[in-house]
């Protein structure tokens, strides 16, 4: 069914402890199965975070929960909001993958599963993004309550209370769910339904992260009939319309110069955000860009990580990163101070990226990149470092 809303209002992502039960609590919410989980393990690092829109109705009185849908069956169902969820995987290896899905979201869904222990380290590590890149609009989901009983959900509910106290979390909504059986998902899409829309900026110079980006040709298409690539994300602030000239940052591999990145310059042919065309784009939900350019340029989310602008608008490609360093308090992790040449992973909008401790002076860093990157002015880079062959999150950091 088409939307009433045109384009997707807010990105909700998913974070948790893997098998904790997001992807699931995702189709609950989309009637989308948006697992890629075995593909981003078989690709490394470079994931794709599932997705998939949703639009809330209203069957009945706003008061109550049990008047909240997603597949309304009434026939005078009120549309109230529209959503993109993107599910993170839950591997601690795809940690970075994650954080690169916290980047852009408006609010989260945080889920813990019952019939563990509360917290199970990837549950901590997530509280910490929360924490750390300041994402306020948290509603918390306590899954698989059906495997327990009411008693053991009860104290692991206490549990969740006790680890979420001091964060910024603290008070936020806890809703136990069978997410499997669709039991008390009606209670969620009521909260998620109340999270404000932030305010957005129209009137900047656009810039959109790319989240995702594919060639969407068959294999065998005859040349005449190949379809430029596709380029997916969401937009920071700004409008986009279609006929815009636009410049993606850093672009491709140059094929004159060795190691060297061409901006790719091209035209916004289309706007789509699900199945529905639009004529211009702000920031919300995730969107996708139809464009003329190569689509082997844009194929298998090779440019995930890059920004989109008007041409000549966007932020330098950088190499060389000077950075404002802030430590995160874990007590499971040795504190150490960087090492010259050690290797950092940075998210660094929807990217991930290598780079190597060059010089450290209390709080300053100088990082090199193996690969440039295009970095807009405000964002909060994740900085994981390895500990025994994992990397973990050890602070986050701003440009200098
Ligand atoms: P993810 O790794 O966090 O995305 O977890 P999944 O959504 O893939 O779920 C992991 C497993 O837990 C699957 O076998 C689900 O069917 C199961 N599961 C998810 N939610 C529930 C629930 O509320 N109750 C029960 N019994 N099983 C659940
Ligand atoms: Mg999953």
């Amino acid at each position: 069914m088409n939307s009433p809303f045109k384009q997707s209002q807010m990105n909700i992502g998913t974070l948790g402890h893997v098998d904790h039960g997001k992807t699931t609590l995702t189709s609950a919410i989309t009637h989308t199965w948006t697992d890629t989980h075995s593909e981003s393990i078989k690709r490394s690092m470079t994931i794709k975070l599932g997705y998939a829109d949703a639009t809330i109705y209203l069957c009945g009185d706003a008061e109550k929960p049990e008047s909240y849908t997603t597949q309304p069956s009434c026939e005078d169902a009120k549309p109230i909001r529209r959503i993109s969820m993107l599910d993170a995987p839950g591997h601690e290896m795809l940690m970075a993958t994650a954080i690169a899905g916290s980047s852009i979201i408006d609010g989260a869904i945080f889920v813990i599963a019952a019939n563990e222990p509360c917290p199970m380290p990837q549950t901590k590590e997530h509280l910490m993004i929360i924490n750390a890149l300041g994402i306020k609009q948290v509603v918390v989901v306590q899954t698989k309550i059906d495997l327990v009983g009411k008693e053991k959900a009860k104290q692991h509910y206490a549990q969740i209370k006790q680890f979420l106290k001091h964060t910024i979390i603290e008070d936020a909504p806890i809703i136990p769910v069978m997410a499997n059986k669709g039991i008390n998902v009606d209670v969620l899409l009521k909260q998620l339904s109340a999270i404000p829309i932030p305010e957005r900026d129209t009137t900047s110079d656009p810039i959109m992260y790319v989240a995702r980006s594919f060639d969407v040709n068959r294999p065998g298409t005859p040349i005449a009939e190949l379809k430029g690539g596709v380029v997916g994300g969401s937009i920071l602030k700004g409008k986009f319309r279609v006929g815009d000239e636009i410049e993606i940052r850093p672009g491709v591999l140059s094929s004159q110069k060795k190691e060297t990145y061409e901006p790719i310059i091209t035209k916004i042919e289309s706007i789509s955000s699900g199945d529905q065309m639009l004529d211009e784009a702000i920031a919300g939900g995730l969107i996708a860009f139809g464009t003329d350019i190569d689509p082997t340029y844009t194929k298998a989310d090779a440019l995930v990580g890059q920004l989109v602008g008007h041409v000549g608008k966007l932020p330098e490609v950088q190499t060389k990163l000077s950075l404002s360093y802030v430590a995160l308090k874990r007590d499971d992790l040795p504190p150490q101070p960087f090492r010259k040449d050690e290797p950092l992973l940075l998210g660094i909008g929807t990217g991930t990226f290598v780079g190597y401790v060059r010089n450290a002076k209390k709080n300053n860093i100088e990082v090199e990149l193996k690969r440039p990157a295009c970095i807009e002015e405000h964002a909060k880079i994740s900085v994981l470092r390895n500990f025994g062959q994992r990397w973990r999150l050890t602070g986050y950091a701003t440009l200098a």
